[in-house]
């Protein structure tokens, strides 16, 4: 048997599985999956670099775990439940090692969500991950970007900004001290909220139907909310100069004060002052969703029944743009708090 076979039978056949929905998984040139009934097929694809997504320090454990984290994270989004994955895995080498704790990785938290492996493709190259990952929704119950309205109110689940706290932990070299007020316990949750993110998949089939809007959190707060307001828009307007419906930004308004902070990032902000990391650290793969407010305790008991803490932070305006307040003052937001992004002008 090649080694490309090997590989695959060894450390990634045994994360499928076969029943009613997966009707034929890793093995064949496709998978076939049976779509229920009156359901939609939802599709998320999401990619990790060594270097760009992850320190190259990274365990292989932690790095499977982050790579399906992500997608399910995009699945949860959309109020979708779980079907299958599969995965594009380009190794610099075959070291048996490293598969051993990457598959384990990937078992741990696929078990979790009942999501199996469907298949994928295996090469030489650059240590890259690519999953791209399906589920279902009822017909017509998607929840999407688009749909937040003027006066929605802003929420997010959880607590902000521990991703990007455990990256600066992970990055920081032994002779700075800048995090010395941060206790080894403190130290430990964010870099664990950094490799382990908990994508919200478990209240996913609870947004739906409740919330107007939802975009998980994964390049920071402004950004992805900027994302989410504009992909909604007010009541279209008709112009008469372009001879088409054109949609008007909406804006919000978010209350810093109100930002649910674990104690490690609330303690580097009383330190520092920075907001950064709550505003727009990524990695946070937390919800951003928009509700009407006569729904919010609705929303807040079904995911606290379910473990998951929801904050009103802010609220959907007219005017576009995000106005960030501390105590009600107007909060100057400089060109340091924008979410990541790969491409820079050049
Ligand atoms: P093909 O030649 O059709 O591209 P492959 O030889 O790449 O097929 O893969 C054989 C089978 O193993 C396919 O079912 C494929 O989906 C699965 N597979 C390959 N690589 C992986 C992987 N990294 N994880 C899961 N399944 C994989
Ligand atoms: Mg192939």
């Amino acid at each position: 048997m090649s080694l490309e076979f090997d590989l695959i039978k060894r450390y990634f056949s045994v994360l499928s599985k076969e029943d009613a929905t997966v009707e034929l998984g890793i093995g064949d040139d496709g998978a076939l999956l049976n779509v229920p009934i009156e359901h939609q097929l939802v599709v998320v694809t999401d990619t990790l670099v060594a270097g760009v997504h992850f320190p190259v320090t990274t365990s292989a454990y932690d790095i499977a775990w982050k790579a399906l984290a992500v997608n399910l994270s995009d699945l949860a989004a959309m109020g979708a439940e779980p079907a299958g994955y599969s995965l594009a895995l380009t190794l610099p080498e075959y070291d048996e090692q490293w598969l051993q704790e990457f598959s384990s990785g990937l078992r741990d938290l696929s078990q979790r969500f009942n999501i199996p492996l469907i298949g994928g493709d295996t090469t030489q190259g650059p240590l890259t991950i690519t999953i791209t990952a399906q589920g279902w929704v009822p017909c017509q119950q998607a929840v999407l970007r688009s749909g937040a309205k003027v006066n929605d109110l802003i929420c997010v689940t959880n607590t902000l900004g521990d991703g990007a706290l455990g990256l600066k932990l992970a990055l920081a070299t032994e002779k700075e001290h800048a995090l010395f007020f941060l206790s080894e316990q403190e130290k430990c949750y964010a870099l664990n909220a950094l490799n382990r993110p908990m994508p919200q998949l478990a209240i996913s089939t609870v947004l739906r139907g409740v919330v107007n809007s939802a975009i998980d959190v994964s390049d920071g707060l402004l950004a992805d909310l900027t994302h989410l307001l504009n992909a909604s828009c007010k009541a279209p307007i008709y112009s008469s100069q372009v001879k088409k419906e054109h949609c008007s930004e909406l804006g919000a308004e978010i209350e810093l004060t109100q930002l649910p902070l674990s104690s490690s990032v609330m303690r580097y902000v009383e330190h520092t002052q920075d907001w950064h990391l709550p505003l727009s650290g990524g990695d946070d793969y937390q919800l951003c969703v928009t509700v009407s407010p006569n729904k919010f305790m609705f929303l807040k008991e079904q995911l606290s029944a379910k473990g998951v803490l929801l904050t009103a932070i802010g609220r959907v305006t007219e005017q576009a743009g995000i106005q960030c307040l501390q105590q009600g003052q107007v909060f100057n937001l400089s060109g340091k708090y924008q979410g990541y992004c790969h491409f820079k002008p050049s």
